[in-house]
């Protein structure tokens, strides 16, 4: 059994709305054997960027549908050049991101006809861009490779032992029975990985350390790692919630939220578009969502720039603090992802003041390259260790999937 699941080939599928990303992963060496990305799937110019065998091709075919991206995957996979097998049967499994799982799925699941039924009919309307797009990658990878088992993978599924109490919004309780609507949270996976790669680092064992995991990229949240096990984080029912954002807002009062819709004369769907796609870093910068672009604008004396990264910094330390309290204690803060592992300026602003929990960053170390390791960029005696950690969400999906299987 232990050999058999050491040999397997898992290929990784993380679709969006007009995206489709893919790793083959061996789960032998846990190595990437072939990756690639199909970008505007149903628009004009669709395009798939696949790399393997060391090489890269670029394929400019038409995409009109998921289906159509699938199978030029795994033509790519096939390829004389850039191919890295023979046949499908080489792939042992396929392993799906899904988003949002609301309470229907608490964790990895086989997809079945039910399952697919299940995902389809209750989840959509909790993630409208990117559960509908995973599902109709998943109708497509079972028409173009039969037979080969699938499992939906959920970012929320590691969010899943946080407690009543830190899961619940303070609304009536029946409502929340009968709507389901409470904190989820995402970025489960990275969460997960990282939380799992920092004990590891430190030479200990999930259960003996307090982490907070701090995935700050385009989207960001902030967790809470007792233990190996996730007691609270960021994120709530949907992925607006938590810090502000490259353009979503994240917490505003709910009051405030009806008061601009009736200032702006928007509706509450526009209202919900508005806080998603022109808030965050760029409303209050008017510059960019992006934070090298906010940096840039800092150092030429922009002070709206400069006042979206404190103001990102001041949310992301605010988190960090209460989930210390939560947890009773605090050994470790990881930082992850696009702006956790390339930002200096965030990780010094959030463990800036933290000295009076243990943490002593050393700013050197946090200016140092990101050669595309852990590092350690805490001050020599920090009590509370600061790590950098490359998050790699494609793996864990693979391993749950293997897992399951
Ligand atoms: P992610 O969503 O994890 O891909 O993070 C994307 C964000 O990370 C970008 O929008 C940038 O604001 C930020 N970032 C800063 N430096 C870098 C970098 N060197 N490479 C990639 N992303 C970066």
């Amino acid at each position: 059994m232990q050999k058999e699941q050491f040999t397997m080939k898992i290929l990784v599928i993380n679709a969006g709305s007009s995206s489709l990303k893919y790793q083959l992963i061996d789960m032998q060496t846990e190595g990437v054997i072939a990756k690639g990305g199909c970008e505007r799937i149903g628009i004009p110019g669709s395009v798939l960027k696949a790399k393997g065998n060391g090489k890269e091709k670029v394929y400019n075919n038409d995409m009109p549908s998921h289906k159509v991206a699938i199978e030029l995957v795994l033509e790519a996979l096939h390829d004389d050049e850039i191919g890295v097998i023979k046949s499908m049967k080489e792939i042992d499994a396929v392993g799906h991101r899904i988003v949002a799982s609301g309470e229907y799925f608490k964790k990895t699941t086989l997809v079945t006809p039910e399952v697919l039924k299940t995902l389809e009919e209750k989840t959509f309307e909790l993630a409208p861009l990117h559960n509908p797009a995973a599902a109709t990658a998943i109708r497509a990878c079972m028409e173009v490779m039969p037979g080969t088992p699938m499992a939906l993978v959920f970012d929320s599924s590691f969010h899943q032992t946080m407690p009543e109490k830190a899961y619940l919004y303070g609304i009536d309780y029946d409502d929340y029975k009968k709507y389901g609507v409470r904190k989820f949270g995402a970025h489960g996976t990275s969460h997960k990985f990282v939380s799992q790669e920092a004990a590891k680092f430190l030479g200990k064992k999930p259960e003996e350390l307090k982490i907070v995991t701090c995935h700050l990229g385009n989207g960001s949240s902030i967790s809470a790692v007792d233990g190996g096990v996730c007691v609270d984080t960021s994120m709530g029912f949907t992925p607006l919630a938590g810090v502000l954002m490259g353009t979503r807002s994240g917490d505003i009062d709910a009051s405030a939220v009806e008061f601009l819709a009736r200032k702006k004369g928007l509706s509450h769907a526009d209202m919900v578009t508005y806080l998603n796609k022109k808030c965050g870093v760029a409303g209050i910068s008017g510059v960019s969502s992006d934070f090298r672009d906010l940096e840039a604008g800092m150092e030429k004396g922009n002070e709206r720039c400069k006042l979206a990264l404190d103001m990102f910094n001041y949310q992301t330390k605010r988190f960090v603090g209460a989930y210390a309290a939560v947890m009773g204690g605090l050994d470790c803060i990881v930082f992850t992802a696009g702006i956790g592992e390339n930002t200096p300026y965030v990780r010094a602003g959030v463990c800036e003041g933290l000295e009076f929990l243990g943490v002593k960053l050393d700013l050197e170390k946090n200016e140092g390259k990101n050669d595309g390791g852990i590092r350690d960029i805490s001050a020599a005696g920090s009590r509370v260790k600061v790590l950098v950690i490359p998050t790699n969400e494609e793996l864990v999906i693979a391993r749950e999937t293997a897992e399951l299987l």
